[in-house]
């Protein structure tokens, strides 16, 4: 491959965006289009989301293989030179005194030097006297996808990528990278809505994410400073619409209550739903056809921040004609079912 090589990324969700950051630093001469109708940043599944980096959190969903590669990208945003709002406090994880049996049925899940228990009160004072003792997994980090996204773009701009909001590409490119989520022409591909509500609660105060372990609704509630915290999201088998629904808005709300009172006084400022792009087994793949010269990656689930960055980074690899060590786990071969469903 030429230094002058031409990439058009499509679909500027965390997908979109890290790879493009990833290409103009590893091919600094490539000319680079990123294409999204939507504009930059988009208003897409990857804004709104929680922005947890989660890997222990998600071990019930991944093997050691996917937390590793969730560990890469964690290590790729604490060094990312932008604003991202990123803060490694770790996450804590509690459950009321009837729900602790979910606790003690993860526990076992993670590996041993990862399962500290530690005493609620330590950790998070603002917490009530309900949850006595929870697991902090202190690897774990999070940022704010909005304030993330719009970082990525304006130093995209700067860097000279250009930003396209066409629909379809206007132009030959030596490489093209699908990464449109729901709307790539994937029939593999279902959507998962998840629905978060943002408050605004002066009287509270926490340090890192709080997962709370219930049978009916595994929430988390995020800070993002200054007062504001986002709880969310819920897990709906639906890519149908981006409607919040009455019964998941009144779920949400009476977790945050049952969090804390001063809650029951919180301001809000968002309700919202996004869809999940997300393959059958809910992990995500990276798709090369090399007659086509095109790249697919898709399928993020739940963990578009968690693993894009080293999704970015095979792709990166690959058209520098080197294999990254994460790419067999991502790349599961041009026979794959959902590939042959694709081309159909
Ligand atoms: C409520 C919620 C909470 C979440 N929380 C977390 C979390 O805490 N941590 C985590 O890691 N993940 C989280 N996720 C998951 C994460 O948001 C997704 O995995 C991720 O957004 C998928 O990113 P994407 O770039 O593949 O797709 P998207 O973000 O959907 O982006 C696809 C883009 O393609 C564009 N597009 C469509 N058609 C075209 C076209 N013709 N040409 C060009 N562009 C096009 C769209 O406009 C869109 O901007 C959450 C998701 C939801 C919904």
């Amino acid at each position: 491959m030429t230094a002058t090589q031409t990439i058009a990324i499509r679909g500027a969700g965390i997908m979109g965006l890290t790879t493009a950051y990833c290409l103009k630093n590893a091919l600094p001469e490539a000319k680079i289009t990123i294409y999204d109708p939507k504009g930059f940043p988009a208003d897409n599944a990857s804004f709104m989301a929680g922005g947890m980096l989660a890997p222990y959190s998600e071990i019930e969903h991944m093997n050691m293989d996917w937390v590793k590669a969730g560990l890469e990208s964690i290590k790729f945003w604490g060094e990312l030179p932008l604003y991202t709002g990123f803060v490694k406090n770790g996450s804590l994880l509690v459950a009321c005194a009837e729900d602790r049996y979910i606790l003690a049925r993860f526990k076992p899940h993670l590996p041993e030097e990862v399962q500290t228990t530690v005493a609620t009160k330590d950790l998070e004072p603002a917490l009530g006297s309900q949850f006595t003792s929870g697991l902090h997994l202190a690897e774990e980090a999070h940022l704010d996808p909005r304030k993330t996204m719009t970082s990525l773009s304006e130093w995209l701009e700067k860097k000279g990528v250009e930003l396209s909001t066409a629909q379809g590409v206007t132009k030959e490119h030596d490489w093209t990278i699908d990464c449109r989520g729901m709307a790539a022409n994937d029939k593999a591909i279902r959507g998962v809505k998840g629905e978060t509500l943002l408050v605004r609660n002066p009287e509270f105060e926490l340090s890192r994410p709080v997962r709370l372990m219930h049978p009916r609704y595994p929430l988390y509630i995020i800070p993002r400073g200054n007062g504001i915290f986002m709880i969310g999201a819920t897990v709906i088998e639906s890519g149908e619409n981006e409607n919040v629904s009455l019964r998941s808005s009144m779920e949400l709300m009476s977790a945050l209550y049952a969090l804390h009172p001063s809650f029951g006084e919180a301001e809000i400022i968002d309700l919202k739903a996004g869809i999940r792009p997300s393959y059958e087994d809910n992990l995500p793949r990276i798709r090369i056809n090399e007659d086509s010269k095109t790249i697919s990656c898709n399928g993020l689930f739940r963990h578009g921040y968690l693993l894009a960055p080293v999704m970015a980074m095979c792709v990166a690899s690959h058209i520098q004609g080197k294999q990254h060590e994460f790419m067999p786990l991502f790349d599961k071969g041009l026979k794959d079912e959902s590939h042959d469903k694709r081309a159909a």
